[in-house]
């Protein structure tokens, strides 16, 4: 199954479309649902939850309740990365009898010495993929603002690089430091890749210039292409948003002080903390290659960078004190050592084919009932 045609049929578009609805109109609901409501009897409260002090993704009305699902459950999903931190900023579940799918079915997840992966997707209800020449994209505010000023000197930029046609698909992830020995982790969103499966790189390459950083490989069943995060024409900066840290959403005005590098998604993590970033890859020229599920059937895995922040200290410093001084700029992050070994994250394709196909089919619960049956078990 290659492609999927039913996904413009304009009908049932409409329908999916008013199901995305009510999911947005949820966020709200669902963020009280996860602050107040334990994650082993689902009793809701006023008063705030204990959290496990270990991966800080679930909650609980007592200790009793948190003993009980640790014996039963949780002892092995902690460890295991099977759920990602309760955060509205990551909707993974349905909120409601009325809210048929989540926002963000966990389309990958993974982990890798003591770092958690999920990866979703955050595309528009159309599931199209979008243009550069977008001032819709949630860029940082500050650039935003002056995107739309800039749009006019943008058009030999935007013909030379296709920057009207839509061709960037947009990824959530989340990354979280669940570590044991307690180190904190420096995650490196800038440096986020795509890799297509053997024999497809081609479906998610028509659109590359020398903007794009790409690298091939011969495996068996075909050429392999790995695709770093799509560099905007106009700035010349990664196109990623950081959108939560720490349970906190994001906000360019008063940026944290655990986030280094605002326009290359460079993140310190302590313990138990998470961010949630979205990232777009440059994968069609707006033809063949033009929705979400087009692209993501030719991917195999997404890719993350981090390191432990000892190994990344002295670089930190010299960076924002040149951030201080110079603002404005935006230049790559330079390597200090050897690069950062990439952690691999399979998507899990049965779940990405079920997600597109019952979301076009409204009242078929299945694919959330599926994605939640598998990320975040109930209690029994
Ligand atoms: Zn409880
Ligand atoms: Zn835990």
């Amino acid at each position: 199954m290659e492609y999927f045609p039913f996904v413009t049929t304009a009908g049932r578009m409409s329908k999916f479309k008013k199901a995305m609805r009510i999911i947005d109109a949820n966020e709200v609901r669902y963020e009280h649902v996860t602050q107040r409501r334990c994650s082993f009897c689902a009793a809701t409260s006023e008063d705030p939850l204990r959290q496990c002090s270990v991966c800080k993704s679930v909650r609980y009305c007592d200790e009793k309740c948190q003993l009980e699902d640790y014996g039963v459950r949780h002892k092995r999903e902690c460890g295991r990365f099977v759920t990602p931190p309760l955060t509205r900023a990551f909707l993974t579940q349905s909120t409601g009898n009325d809210t048929i799918y989540p926002k963000h079915p966990v389309f990958a997840k993974g982990y890798h010495d003591g770092v958690g992966c999920w990866v979703s997707h955050e595309g528009r209800p159309d599931f199209g993929l979008q243009a550069f020449a977008t001032n819709t994209w949630a860029t940082p505010e500050t650039w935003r603002k002056t995107y739309s000023s800039r749009v006019t000197s943008y058009t030999p930029l935007a013909e030379k690089y296709n920057a009207l046609r839509p061709n960037l698909l947009t990824l959530a992830v989340v990354v979280q430091n669940r570590r044991k020995d307690k180190k904190p982790i420096v995650v490196f969103a800038g440096r986020t890749r795509v890799v297509t499966k053997p024999g497809a790189d081609h479906a998610v390459t028509q659109a590359k210039s020398d903007l794009e950083d790409i690298t091939s490989y011969e495996e068996e069943g075909g050429s392999v292409a790995a695709l770093r995060v799509a560099e905007d024409p106009l700035y010349r900066c990664p196109r990623l948003a950081i959108k939560n840290v720490a349970g906190v959403e994001f906000q360019a005005d008063h940026p944290p002080l655990s986030v280094v590098n605002e326009p290359h998604g460079i993140v310190f993590l302590a313990p138990g903390e998470y961010v949630v970033y979205n990232v777009q890859f440059r994968v069609g020229d707006g033809n063949k290659c033009s929705t979400d599920v087009d692209a993501l059937i030719h991917l195999r895995a997404l890719s993350f960078v981090w390191q432990l922040a000892e190994d990344y200290v002295p670089w930190v410093q010299e960076r924002a004190e040149h951030i201080r001084l110079n603002p404005r700029e935006c230049p790559a992050p330079k390597d200090v050592g050897p690069p950062p070994p990439e952690t691999l994250i399979p998507f899990d394709l049965p779940i990405v084919f079920a997600y597109y196909l019952d979301a076009i089919k409204e009242g078929e619960p299945s694919t959330w009932r599926a994605t939640t049956a598998r990320n975040t078990p109930r209690p029994l």
